[in-house]
């Protein structure tokens, strides 16, 4: 990392530069349109949310299939303006994946209620019927359930309902891997009660920070607009409109959680890239398929026999069979410039999350098994055939002399 100041006193970070060599993990593509839409807001005399917002949520509602889109500051706030708005009785049980980012699991704890860890499947990274079960087994049937699309892989939302006695209204879909994840023929959108979206950094529509709440529940809709701005019943850009009023009221408890138009003019002019970027991943992680099929000890990820990957991660497993346990292969591969990450700690190896979160009596099996051997590999739009091949030829080396 290094700064340099211009004679205007701007003040720049840049990050290393990327030797021919080396394979970031991740990197954050902003298209020039989104450069130049965020230039036209900046000079506007309008930043924070107005009109750049709405455009951005009519425009993606459309692209999910949704009624309703509602923008937001992130996905963990999507997640728990939707969980407040479920009006679930305080202190009621949400199963939440043992799998997944930690902040889907503060949501519940924020909303008000507590989270239910769930064991997932090693072969899917993903919760299941029987291990919903499990789960639903010790502790009574739970007030509703968080469902995760992990690394983009449809999650099969009606088995998971059905084993947890809880009807579509009563899932919300944790979407922050699941833009462009389709079940059958349905893309993630309107599923189920609502789905929250990420635009973080390094998710599949990056804007930097934001999220994007999706739903065909027109009062919950009206909720998490209102909640996510203290509450109150109408916001500033409406109040300034021609004809506007100066006055609000307060209903209900609300959050600091909007999006403001410099972000949503980056997310408008990144979604016109998305088709692309999508169709990209795709290429990216069958060509990884192709070369890494005959490396024994790695298990590669499946695509979804119904439906559309999303191809948010490219995650495989180190099997025992591999020379190197995962832990070794990170090192070694950071050794060769190569980045890579780990999807997820399980949330119960978290010692906060640990000490607030229920779990099944008989543990958590699933995910102890699978957190050891779990390697995302680098996959984003910018990266090259040839990066991959790298990783691939990297993987396969590594994968022959014991070391
Ligand atoms: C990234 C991520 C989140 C959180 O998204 P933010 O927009 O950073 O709040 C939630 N759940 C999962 C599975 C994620 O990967």
């Amino acid at each position: 990392m290094s700064t340099s100041t211009s004679p205007r006193g701007i003040t720049t970070v840049r990050l290393p530069p990327a030797d021919d060599l080396s394979v970031p993990f991740a990197r954050t593509e902003i298209c020039a349109e989104a450069r130049e839409a965020a230039r036209v807001v900046l000079e506007s005399g309008w930043v924070t949310t107005g009109p750049q917002a709405q455009a951005f949520e009519d425009e993606f509602a459309e692209y999910v299939g949704a009624r309703h889109a509602v923008a937001v500051s992130s996905c963990t706030a999507a997640l728990e303006l939707v969980l407040r708005g479920m009006r679930l009785p305080p202190g009621g049980v949400v199963l939440v994946p043992d799998l997944t980012f930690c902040g889907a699991a503060q949501a519940v704890l924020h909303a008000g209620l507590r989270p239910l860890l769930v064991d997932v499947e090693p072969a899917t990274g993903m919760p299941s019927a029987a291990t919903v079960s499990r789960a639903v087994r010790a502790f009574g049937r739970p007030e509703a359930m968080m469902a995760m699309h992990y690394g983009g892989a449809p999650a099969p939302l009606r088995e998971l309902g059905e084993a947890a006695g809880l009807p579509p209204y009563r899932v919300v879909e944790d979407a922050a891997h699941a833009l462009g994840t389709h079940l059958g023929a349905r893309p993630v959108g309107a599923l189920t009660r609502a789905a929250c979206f990420s635009f973080y950094a390094t998710k599949n529509l990056p804007i930097g920070e934001g999220g994007m709440i999706t739903t065909d529940d027109d009062d919950l809709a009206g909720h998490c607009r209102r909640a996510r701005l203290h509450g109150m019943s109408t916001d500033a850009w409406r109040r300034h409109l021609p004809g506007g009023s100066w006055q609000y009221s307060v209903e209900e408890a609300g959050l600091k959680a909007n999006m403001t138009d410099l972000q949503a003019a980056i997310g408008r002019a990144q979604l016109r890239h998305l088709p692309g970027w999508q169709q990209r991943r795709a290429h990216l992680a069958a060509r990884y398929t192709a070369r890494l099929r005959e490396v024994p000890g790695l298990v590669l990820p499946e695509p979804p026999t119904d439906g559309l990957h999303a191809w948010h991660l490219y995650v495989v497993r180190v099997r025992p069979g591999y020379p190197l346990r995962r832990n070794r292969l990170v090192l070694r591969l950071a050794e060769l410039g190569i980045g890579s990450s780990v999807h997820f700690i399980p949330l119960h190896r978290l010692g906060y999350l640990r000490r607030t979160a229920l779990r099944p009596p008989e543990g958590l099996p699933g995910a102890d098994a699978l957190f050891p051997e779990l390697l995302s590999l680098p996959l984003h739009p910018g990266l090259t055939e040839a990066q991959v091949d790298r990783v691939c030829a990297a993987l396969a080396d590594l994968g022959k002399a014991p070391s």
